[in-house]
C-alpha cells in the first residue's frame, strides 16, 4: 500500500501521529536495508537527487537521517550512496518512489491473462551509449548486438548512426565517442515447463529463500555482483548475483546451464540475467527464480505465473548471446578508463497485445 507521506503540515506544524503513520513503511525498510559494504558505497547523490529518488517529502529524508541512512556531510553537503537509497525505496511501498514504481509497472505483465505473457511481440528500439569521459575524443566501441533469434524473434532491422561493421554479432564503431542504435526488433515466447526434478528443486529453493529473508533481493554496485565473498556475506543478491549463484549450484548437481544477459521490455526496460538450463528435452530453458519473485512481493501474479518463470520464455525477455557478469560493449579511447553509460528503450510498436 502507498503511504501518504508529507501531508502533515498545518501552520509549519507536523501533526505527530500522522506523520508517524506515514513514516513507519520508510524506517521500517530503511530498518530491513542491507546497506552496501564500505567497499562499494559511493555517497554521491546529493538531497535533491535523494528527494527526487525517493519521491517523498523532506521530513521523510530528514527522518531517514534521524534514523541513520548512511550518508556523508551534513545540511547541504549531505551525500548518499544512491543503491542505499534505491534499496529503501523498494521497500518502501511507496509508488510515488520510481525504483517501487519501475518495479511494479515492469511485473504488472505477470496479472495478465497467460497467452499474452508469450504473444509475438514488435517493438521500436533505440540504443545510446557514450563514454563517461566528456572529453573523449572519440574511440573503439566493440557491441554486442541483442540476439532475439535465440528464443525465435529477430532482428528486423537495426541501423547505426555512426559509420560501422557487424561481424558475428558484434558491432565495431571507430572514432566516435557515443554510439546510437535504432531499429525494430521482433520477440517471441514459449510455455516451456522445466521438465528436470533437479533444476525446478534448485528455482523453488531459490525462490523461497528469497522469500523467507535468507536471501534479500537488493540492487547494488556492479562491482559488487561479482565479489561472490561480499555477497554471501550480506546475504544479498540481484538477478546476476543470482544466476551466477545458481549457475554454481546447478553445475554442482551436474546439470548443463549457462547464463545469459537481456533486457526486459515494456512501458519501463530493465536490464536482466538469468541462468538458463538444458533441460531433459535437450531445450535450453530459463529458470528465473527473480522475476517470481517480485510477481509475489507486488501481488501481480495471476495463478500458473510462478510456474511459468521456471522453464518458459515470456516475449519481454530481449536476450544478448553474453554471460551474467560481461559487458555488453567496451570501449577504448585516449582519456577515458572504458567506463561508458547507455540509455535503451524498447517501445511497443503496433500489434503487440
Ligand atoms: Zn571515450
Amino acid at each position: 500500500m502507498a503511504p501518504q507521506v508529507g501531508t502533515v503540515t498545518h501552520a509549519g506544524t507536523a501533526v505527530p501521529a500522522a506523520a508517524d503513520a506515514a513514516l513507519q513503511p520508510w524506517l521500517q525498510a530503511l530498518h530491513d536495508l542491507v546497506p552496501m559494504p564500505e567497499k562499494y558505497r559511493r555517497f554521491e547523490v546529493d538531497r535533491a537527487g535523494a528527494l527526487a529518488l525517493l519521491g517523498c517529502r523532506d521530513l521523510v529524508l530528514d527522518a531517514l537521517v534521524a534514523a541513520g541512512i548512511p550518508h556523508s556531510g551534513s545540511g547541504g553537503a549531505v551525500r548518499f550512496d544512491y543503491n542505499d537509497l534505491a534499496n529503501v525505496a523498494l521497500y518502501s511501498g511507496a509508488v510515488t518512489s520510481v525504483p517501487f514504481a519501475g518495479q511494479r509497472m515492469m511485473i504488472r505483465y505477470a496479472s495478465a491473462a497467460p497467452h499474452t505473457w508469450t504473444a509475438p511481440r514488435s517493438w521500436d528500439v533505440e540504443w545510446r551509449l557514450s563514454c563517461r569521459d566528456e572529453e573523449c575524443p572519440g574511440g573503439q566501441w566493440r557491441i554486442a548486438l541483442p540476439a532475439p533469434q535465440v528464443f525465435g524473434g529477430r532482428i528486423d532491422e537495426l541501423h547505426c548512426d555512426q559509420e560501422s561493421v557487424t561481424e558475428g554479432g558484434v558491432l565495431t564503431v571507430t572514432g566516435s565517442r557515443a554510439v546510437r542504435l535504432t531499429g525494430r526488433i521482433s520477440t517471441a515466447g514459449r510455455h516451456t515447463p522445466l521438465r528436470s526434478a533437479v533444476a525446478r528443486r534448485l528455482f523453488d529453493d531459490t525462490l523461497a529463500e528469497l522469500l523467507d529473508g535468507r536471501y534479500r533481493f537488493q540492487w547494488m554496485h556492479p562491482l559488487l555482483r561479482l565479489d561472490r565473498a561480499a555477497v554471501e556475506e550480506a546475504r544479498i543478491m540481484d538477478c546476476t548475483v543470482c544466476s551466477l549463484r545458481m549457475r554454481r549450484q546447478a553445475l554442482a548437481e551436474g546439470l548443463t546451464v549457462r547464463t545469459r544477459r537481456g533486457r526486459f521490455l515494456g512501458v519501463l526496460d530493465a536490464e536482466h540475467s538469468w541462468l538458463e538450463v538444458l533441460d531433459e528435452d535437450d531445450v535450453w530453458k530459463p529458470v528465473d527464480p527473480v522475476i517470481a519473485l517480485l510477481s509475489i512481493r507486488h501481488d501481480r501474479a495471476q495463478e500458473g505465473f510462478v510456474d511459468f518463470c521456471a522453464g518458459s520464455v515470456p516475449s519481454r525477455f530481449l536476450p544478448w548471446t553474453v554471460a551474467a557478469g560481461e559487458p555488453l560493449a567496451e570501449h577504448r579511447c585516449p582519456v577515458g578508463d572504458g567506463a561508458w553509460d547507455n540509455t535503451f528503450s524498447g517501445t511497443a510498436a503496433k500489434g503487440n497485445s
